[in-house]
């Protein structure tokens, strides 16, 4: 039975190569003329080069966004944002940037021009996180989803090999988990697939060529699409585990998505065959939940939470975290299958 609302809450969208040339009339569209522009330490450069490119409208850089939003970070840049008068924030980098100029909107409500440079898909949700006292509390509020988001694959070039591996997979688990998502809808359901399929197609053209252009093209594409999927409809099992484990177990973000994605699908799979039908033809495979370890693997990618830092002693405190509170996923959450699953996913074996 076809049963659905919908309902549509996404930025305005700009996609192209050399994007960053509409940086001045899409902060004039937002009304705003003073942009505090946000980065990360290593991509001061990039923002520097917006900066320059925004020219009178930049009113200063900040560049000091961190993994995870940490709330001495979200308080010293809303005070800079204070500080200088800013009426927008321009973020360029990965969720960890977006996260920080989120954090600023929260408080001021001032509007967020996003120029993603991973594929992790921050830009397109209204979704924020901060840190505080070591514990990550997420929300959802209408006034962080940027209000337009700058899409130049050129600026993603840059980004490490294994980093756009395991940021594409973060994104191809968006898309996964919006499938079988609870309040999913048919037009998610064609972004998600032709999301997978892109980045599938994309990433191993990376492989030998890390600044392939097709490829860094199909690959943010697939990123807008995943994102926008993670952006208007809730995830489930494979999100809430790398929550739990990124924030208990300080395990890297994407690397983390990477390990479990597999093992996630595998769980669901029996609950779910026509969905995971749907993401094996995506990334060309016979079976979703081996067909992505494979993939992971053919790129190099890690596929061991001990390789990322998980430690075996904590496996049994892991499944505690992830079946305290209740959440929607296709299969009911069964501790000892967990705890299997997180064994398979910390040694390293394909998911069973
Ligand atoms: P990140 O933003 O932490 O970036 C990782 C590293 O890569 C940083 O050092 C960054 O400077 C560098 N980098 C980024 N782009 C680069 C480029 N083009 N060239 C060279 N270096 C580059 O990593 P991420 O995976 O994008 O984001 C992870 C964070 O985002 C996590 O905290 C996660 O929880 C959050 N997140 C939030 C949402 C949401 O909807 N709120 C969605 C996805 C991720």
């Amino acid at each position: 039975m076809l049963e659905f609302t919908y309902e549509n809450r996404m930025p305005r969208v700009i996609f192209e190569r050399g994007a960053l040339r509409h940086l001045q009339r899409e902060v004039e569209l937002l009304g705003a003329t003073r942009a505090l522009v946000l980065s990360t330490p290593d991509q001061l450069p990039q923002a520097e080069m917006v900066a320059e490119k925004l020219g009178p409208r930049c009113a200063g850089v900040f560049a000091e966004a961190v993994m995870h939003v940490p709330i001495e970070t979200a308080r010293a840049a809303r005070d800079e944002a204070r500080r200088v008068g800013a009426d927008c924030a321009v973020a360029i980098g990965g969720g960890s940037t977006i996260g920080l100029g989120k954090a600023i909107a929260l408080e001021s409500g001032l509007p967020i021009l996003a120029i993603p440079t991973t594929y992790a898909g921050s830009e397109m949700t209204p979704i924020y996180g901060i840190t505080e006292a070591g514990v990550k509390k997420t929300g959802k509020d209408p006034r962080v989803l940027p209000q337009t988001v700058l899409y130049d694959p050129e600026l993603s070039a840059t980004l490490p090999f294994a980093l756009s591996v395991t940021s594409g997979i973060n994104a191809i688990a968006h898309a996964a988990e919006g499938l079988y998502a609870r309040d999913g809808n048919p037009i998610m359901d064609l972004l998600a697939l032709e999301g997978i399929r892109a980045l599938a197609q994309g990433l191993p053209r990376l492989k030998d060529q890390p600044d392939h252009t097709e490829g860094r093209d199909a690959c943010l594409y697939g990123a807008w699409l995943c994102g926008t999927v993670l952006g208007n409809v809730g995830m489930a099992l494979h999100h809430k585990l790398c929550h739990t484990l990124g924030g208990a177990f300080s395990l890297p973000h994407a690397e983390t998505h990477t390990v479990i994605l597999p093992h996630a699908l595998a769980y669901n799979a029996r609950a779910v065959p026509a969905v995971m039908r749907r993401i094996a033809t995506a990334i060309g495979a016979e079976e979703a939940a081996t067909g992505m370890w494979r993939l992971a693997r053919s790129l190099g990618a890690p596929v061991a939470l001990r390789d990322i830092g998980m430690r075996h002693e904590d496996l049994a405190r892991a499944v505690e975290l992830a079946t305290t509170a209740a959440y929607p996923n296709p299969r009911p959450l069964e501790a000892a299958a967990l705890r299997g699953l997180l064994e398979r996913a910390y040694a390293g074996e394909p998911p069973g």
